[in-house]
């Protein structure tokens, strides 16, 4: 055992149960846990600003859980861990899988170097139910479809979810090696932005399990129904612990599916089931089309008329479009770095049809924001809304935020809870405030244009505009 030293790298698997290269490398081995933080690589996608306070902290969270020996780096991956090796003589490398283009790319060249050197290369999955790879229709091309991709390419005819990893061996540590200290890392910016982020989230495998649990306690009964409603807590709201690895979805997988289920609960947990099967999904996505953050997977869009307007793009960012559900969620997104699924639809389809702005203002924005910020869900989800991707929500389909809010928000809970200003207008104009007669609107203490946006487009001219724009792009084929 001596002799041996086997490196760990943790990447967006930053937790210590379930993780099948930790426990594959500590067997019989000492082990060195590392972190890099690789933005030159990563380039164009390196982390936002949300994503990176919550990194502080999962990384916090798993050097505790490694006794404190969790090596940090900054810088190339492909630089540091061929130096590293030399340094500690170590005889291999062990990682879990990522699947963003730059990391497959990064990952291949830095393990074609290692094999040539002789060192042990591992790699495993720690990180999908159903790998890329093994899901493919019959006449071996990728799925573009959800429907079948998940039925009959994953639980039908997929190799099951790998069993979990469990009895981690005791890991002993390489000790007083060099390297950073998180504060190195500046993860976080000097504008304290993050302290109501801290009141909220719980960063790391503790907070990701005490999660879970909450939500198998509380959510999952009414999820299939409860999950459209931004006013109820009935979503996990486990997107950013998975994303960084900090529950695998196999932990979840299992959980749920032990659940007892009667006739009532069965609906909703099959149901999450298959929310983690659009994970996997967009990540299928991403692997076959890794230009599906940039580039338009149908490419009549490339045509599309899309309208170039700063100031109206700043309003949407900022919540100030006059539609209380959509400046609900774009508020929420900037003050608590989450946005329920719902109001993401609403929100997105806001921006890409009735301000026609292009759907990569969405996700660049959503990117630096989310706390959940994921390059295959965001750009898989963007893809959908704007219609331009596989397996897309036709264009047609522009949602209402009158509608939309009236709908799954009907007392206004969620509309008050983010917009203040709006909390004294009676539910019936709750979602279009400027239909609500001069005398309501003055007990409400609220002078539209004023304490409140007017609406900066009307809704019913905006949507005509749109299907005009869509329709020339089949006219001109
Ligand atoms: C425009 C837009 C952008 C989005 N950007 C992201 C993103 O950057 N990161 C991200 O994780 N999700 C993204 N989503 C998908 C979805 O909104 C979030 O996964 C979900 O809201 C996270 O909250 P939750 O954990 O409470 O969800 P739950 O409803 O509790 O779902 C559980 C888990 O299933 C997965 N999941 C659920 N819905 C989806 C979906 N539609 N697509 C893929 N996976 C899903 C997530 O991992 C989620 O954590 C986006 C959706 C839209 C419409």
């Amino acid at each position: 055992m001596d002799n041996i030293l086997n490196i760990v790298w943790f990447r967006q698997d930053l937790r210590i149960e379930d993780n099948p290269a930790l426990f594959k490398a500590a067997e019989n081995a000492i082990i060195l846990p590392i972190y890099i933080l690789d933005d030159e690589n990563a380039n164009d996608w390196c982390m936002g600003e949300a994503s990176r306070w919550w990194l502080q902290k999962s990384l916090q969270s798993l050097n505790k859980s490694l006794n404190g020996n969790l090596h940090l780096f900054n810088g190339k991956a492909d630089e540091i861990i061929p130096d590293l090796i030399e340094k500690t003589d170590a005889t291999g490398i062990y990682w879990n899988r990522c699947y963003e283009p730059w990391r497959i790319s990064r990952d291949k060249k830095i393990k074609a170097e290692l094999l040539t050197n002789n060192i042990k290369v591992r790699s495993f999955n720690g990180s999908l139910l159903f790998e890329p790879p093994n899901i493919k229709k019959a006449d071996d091309t990728p799925y573009k479809v959800f429907t079948p991709f998940y039925k009959k390419g994953c639980v039908e005819n997929g190799p099951p979810p790998r069993e979990l990893v469990t009895n981690l061996p005791k890991l002993i540590f390489k000790k007083n090696i060099s390297s950073k200290n998180l504060s190195d890392l500046s993860l976080l910016s000097d504008i304290p932005w993050y302290r109501h982020m801290e009141e909220i989230w719980s960063p790391g495998e503790k907070g990701a399990n005490e999660r879970l649990n909450q939500f198998l306690e509380h959510g999952i009964q009414n999820y299939k129904i409860g999950r459209n409603r931004p006013d109820k807590e009935f979503v996990s709201r486990l997107g950013a612990h998975f994303h960084f690895g900090e529950l695998s979805p196999h932990q979840a997988w299992f959980r749920v599916k032990n659940l007892t289920q009667s006739s009532d609960t069965k609906d909703s947990i099959e149901h999450f089931l298959s929310e983690l099967g659009w994970r996997e999904f967009s990540n299928n996505l991403l692997y076959y089309w890794q230009e599906l953050p940039e580039n338009n997977l149908q490419k009549k869009f490339d045509r599309f008329p899309w309208i170039n307007d700063s100031t109206n793009l700043k309003k949407w960012q900022h919540g100030l479009t006059g539609y209380p559900i959509v400046d609900a969620g774009m508020r929420q997104l900037w003050k608590t770095g989450y946005m329920h699924n719902r109001v993401r639809m609403v929100t997105g389809s806001f921006l890409v049809k009735n301000l026609m702005l292009d759907w990569r203002h969405g996700e660049r924005w959503f990117w630096d924001t989310l706390l959940d910020a994921d390059l295959a869900n965001n750009s898989a989800s963007w893809q959908w809304i704007a219609g331009c991707g596989a397996d897309a929500a036709p264009f047609f389909r522009i949602f209402n935020p009158i509608v939309q809010g009236e709908k799954f928000d009907p007392n206004g809970d969620y509309v008050r809870e983010y917009i203040p200003e709006l909390s004294q207008i009676p539910t019936k104009f709750i979602h279009k405030p400027w239909e609500a007669p001069e005398d309501i609107l003055l007990k409400a203490g609220i002078i539209l244009d004023k304490d409140y946006p007017l609406p900066i487009v009307d809704l019913k001219l905006s949507r005509e505009r749109a299907l005009s724009a869509f329709k020339s792009l089949s006219e001109n084929n």
